[in-house]
């Protein structure tokens, strides 16, 4: 039995209703606890990752720049965020490392697709993408 702390609850402000619920009856059975490390996101802010491994240093995380090309993580024309994206929180971390914490990632993401069925949300995960492959990424289908 697990339970959102103010980070994962932070983050989910603004995100779509849908999603919200998902992500609020997926944490209480879930197999391991997780966090939700983003939601909604600015332009600004997706446009910050966007230049990450381009202008600046890192590796490319995204081929959207939030202003040609949005996120499902910016707000749509109904004001709201499609997307989170969130990871193991074992031992207390968060563990970003996917092939350290694949196990876990992996139980997670099963966990929440069986629960998005089970309340009828049409949900995916970059988990289940080829490119990009974004484990930690969810959102919501039309
Ligand atoms: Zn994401």
């Amino acid at each position: 039995m697990y339970k959102f702390g103010s980070r994962s609850l932070n983050n989910l402000k603004g995100v779509h209703p849908n999603m919200v619920r998902l992500m609020n009856e997926s944490i209480k059975d879930s197999p391991y606890d997780f966090t939700i490390t983003e939601g909604l996101r600015t332009a600004k802010r997706q446009n910050e990752l966007y230049q990450q491994g381009r202008a600046k240093p890192g590796i490319k995380v995204t081929s959207l720049d939030g202003y040609n090309k949005k996120s499902n993580h910016q707000a749509k024309s109904d004001a709201y965020g499609y997307a989170v994206d969130l990871y193991p929180y074992i031992n207390g971390s968060v563990r970003v490392e996917y092939e350290r914490y694949k196990k876990e990632t992996n139980a997670i993401a099963e966990h929440i697709l069986s629960t998005a069925k089970r309340l009828g949300i049409k949900v995916e995960c970059g988990g289940y993408w080829k490119s990009p492959f974004d484990p930690p990424h969810f959102e919501l289908k039309k």
